[in-house]
């Protein structure tokens, strides 16, 4: 695991490299500051800092995006956030996926609000509900420029290459990869001079990995760390970073019922914990391992059921293939849950609910 530390006098100038590099090239996005609106006084709001980074963990910009502008709109400060109700907030959030963080985004929030604001460096971050070293460290250094590094996918790939820090693909080796990639960027956010800011840093690396040091072909020629690069003079960038090879994700299988009422549809609100915890969905089975001899046997009574196909959804340690059943009720049925219009229902539910509810519904039009 090669590292070559770059002299005092050359981490002085990839620094300014990176700075000069940001200013020009960073990117546009909704809840950052950029370095010229920095430098004329404009502050980040750390309320949006750390919204961003809840809703962009295992999220694309693009996917989030449309999510940050509703909550900024509807919650423009953590106090609004910490008042809505959790059904206000769920239903927002539906759609992000992994619900524990929507959870943990309002229980933060109320935790915040209580508080009177963002505590401003990394170690008391971390003690709120549902922050993590990560984003810890992100909404310290980008909201307060402490000078702490969060390393996130982009970071760790250019500073992996950068230092040239591969492993031997197994986890233990991934891990200690991992640690001696985290102290070579924070051996860059000590080593800044007091004439450039943390925050403008670790999204100048979070952009470089994003839009130059791509994971496949980076795009050396055009990038400010070439000269000081040591994947780059090797020869092969896209070596780095080696990763531990992935594990084949385990499949479960289940049932989903979608009950119909005169153009309304049943859903019914998960327990609070576990995995979608909280969340609107239609009535489902349990999830097994192995296919079910009966899909129907936890159905909901009473009913015609018609099974109308499958939908598949990834969750982060397994795969979920729903068998999907379509009955209708009659007016007078009584049944616990609540009914919702489609389009309502649709709204609410998180994207493994709503694939199966479009389906039942026979909305999808041949698209799954
Ligand atoms: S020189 Fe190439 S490999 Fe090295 S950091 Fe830049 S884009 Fe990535």
């Amino acid at each position: 695991m090669p590292r070559q530390p770059i002299p005092a006098n050359g981490l002085k100038k990839l620094l300014t490299a990176v700075d000069c590099w940001y200013r020009r090239h960073g990117r546009n996005l909704p809840w950052r500051i950029g370095p010229a609106d920095r430098d004329a006084g404009r502050a980040p709001d750390p309320y949006l800092v750390w919204l961003s980074e809840v809703m962009l963990q295992q999220t694309t910009i693009p996917h989030a995006t449309p999510y940050f502008e509703a909550f900024r709109k509807r919650w423009p400060t953590v106090q609004n956030l910490a008042s809505a109700s959790w059904e206000d907030v769920s239903a927002a959030w539906a759609g992000l996926g992994y619900y524990t963080r929507a959870r943990n985004l309002h229980t933060c929030a109320k935790v915040v609000a209580e508080q009177g604001g963002f505590p401003q460096d990394a170690a008391s971050l971390r003690a709120l509900p549902g922050i993590g070293p990560y984003t810890a460290a992100a909404i310290a250094s980008i909201a307060f420029d402490e000078r702490i590094a969060p390393v996130d996918g982009n970071i760790e790939r250019v500073v992996s290459r950068l230092h040239a820090i591969g492993s031997d693909g197994t986890e233990a080796g991934w891990r200690a990869s991992k640690r001696v990639i985290s102290a070579c960027a924070q051996d860059m956010a000590d080593a800044l001079p007091n004439s450039q800011r943390a925050g403008d840093l670790a999204q100048a690396l979070m952009d470089l990995g994003a839009t130059i040091c791509t994971p496949r072909n980076p795009n050396c020629l055009i990038c400010p760390l070439s000269e000081f690069c040591e994947a780059r003079a090797q020869g092969d960038p896209d070596r780095y970073p080696v990763k531990a090879e992935k594990k084949a994700t385990p499949t479960r299988h289940g049932s989903a019922f979608v009950l119909g009422r005169g153009g309304q549809v049943l859903l019914i609100r998960r327990p609070p914990s576990g995995l979608l915890g909280g969340m609107m969905m239609p009535p489902t089975s349990g999830w097994s391992e192995a296919k079910p001899d009966d899909p129907l046997s936890e159905a909901p009574g009473g009913f015609a059921w018609d099974h109308v196909g499958e939908v598949r959804h990834v969750f982060t340690h397994f795969a979920l293939k729903l068998a999907v059943y379509r009955a209708e009720a009659g007016s007078r049925v009584k049944i616990e849950g609540e009914w919702l219009t489609h389009e309502d229902a649709l709204a609410a539910l998180p994207t493994v609910g709503r694939k199966a509810v479009a389906l039942g519904l026979g909305s999808m039009k041949g698209k799954r």
